[in-house]
């Protein structure tokens, strides 16, 4: 199981106190399946990869530029400088980011980047609220798997983070049947993918959320900066 910690705009220097109470957990929790990742602002990423240099945690960026070569891109930063200072993962595709601009077509660009400079990829997918009333799931997700995953089949460096737009940050989860459905038609589109749920996931629902079998993990936004949800939410999985 995945239990990725996405921090987005948050955190200083002081926030690194908090992964050392993750961290004397984990070495309690005798689960090999468990893997995790923080994916911290790029500006914390030099500073926790040499704070978890010797713990199971590993840590990634939370985007890359497409460019795979060093450029004149004031204030972007591409996947070799990631690398460079301790990545492991990258998160692309995030809704954030496509709400911002992100096209599938500059998607692919990151993803192949990210690839070719030895990154493994949490590429995310989403249906808005307007696009699942339009009963519309399924098209949106097939369409960002084809177009950000086109030429790209490296199933064992890719894991995709199904991410409902209207679920993120607002407390809502899809009903229990519907992601069992959506998680089982993403893994037909891409067979031995790992698939992950993200949005509002959280100590009290996790659960709901443990009991849908075909889920391989999860990618937690708020509940990650509290070293202490993120814990439970944690062993509340295998318990
Ligand atoms: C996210 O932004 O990737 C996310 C899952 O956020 P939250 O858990 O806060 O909904």
């Amino acid at each position: 199981m995945y239990f990725i910690a996405n921090w987005k705009m948050f955190g200083g220097l002081n926030s690194l106190n908090s992964l050392h109470k993750v961290n004397k957990f984990l070495k309690f929790l005798k689960k090999k399946s468990a893997k995790i990742i923080y994916c911290p602002p790029s500006t914390l990423i030099r500073p926790m990869s040499k704070k978890l240099k010797k713990s199971k945690i590993e840590v990634g960026a939370q985007n890359c530029h497409e460019h795979e070569s060093y450029g004149a891109f004031t204030g972007s930063i591409n996947s070799i400088m990631l690398k460079n200072v301790g990545a492991k993962y990258v998160i692309i595709g995030h809704s954030e980011n496509r709400q911002a601009g992100e096209t599938d077509k500059l998607i692919n660009l990151k993803v192949k980047s990210a690839l070719k400079s030895g990154l493994k990829v949490i590429f995310c997918i989403g249906e808005t609220l307007k696009q699942k009333r339009k009963k519309r799931t399924k098209q949106v997700l097939n369409k960002q798997i084809k177009l950000g995953l086109n030429k790209i089949n490296n199933h064992k460096k890719i894991l995709i983070a199904y991410e409902p737009v209207w679920s993120i940050g607002t407390g809502l989860i899809p009903k229990r049947n519907e992601l069992l459905q959506t998680i089982t038609s993403i893994k037909s589109i891409k067979r031995n993918f790992k698939v992950l749920y993200g949005g509002s996931v959280n100590p009290k629902n996790i659960n709901e959320l443990k009991s849908i079998n075909n889920i391989d993990g999860f990618l937690i936004g708020g509940a990650s900066q509290d070293p202490n949800k993120f814990i439970d939410i944690i062993k509340k999985t295998y318990n």
